[in-house]
């Protein structure tokens, strides 16, 4: 099978084909330090508050192996937390 256009340039960040939820390659300097600046970090310090939790979480699915969030782009793990976290509202 051949891929004709495997050299085309990337203009824009896709989640989807991220592969490794720990790989930032890609993302454009601005997002990763969106994500510093609430002070994001891969392991929640608080064990009831994390992404998976979080209203602002975007969970993997069968297209996008890694979980994101609303307030940024790339990949978020689902035992991570920042500052903005919120709890999710079920049924709404
Ligand atoms: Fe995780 Fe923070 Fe995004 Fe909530 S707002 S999903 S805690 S990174």
């Amino acid at each position: 099978m051949a891929v004709s256009c495997a050299m085309e340039k990337k203009s824009s960040y896709d989640l989807a084909n991220v592969t490794s939820c720990d790989d930032l390659k890609g993302l454009p300097d601005e997002e990763i330090n969106k994500r510093n600046q609430l002070g994001y970090v891969v392991e929640s310090p608080i064990d009831d508050n994390i992404c998976d939790n979080c209203q602002l979480y975007l969970p993997p699915t069968p297209e996008r192996k890694c979980g994101g969030c609303q307030l940024f782009k790339g990949p978020v793990k689902e035992k991570a937390y920042c500052t903005y976290w919120a709890p999710r509202i079920e049924g709404v």
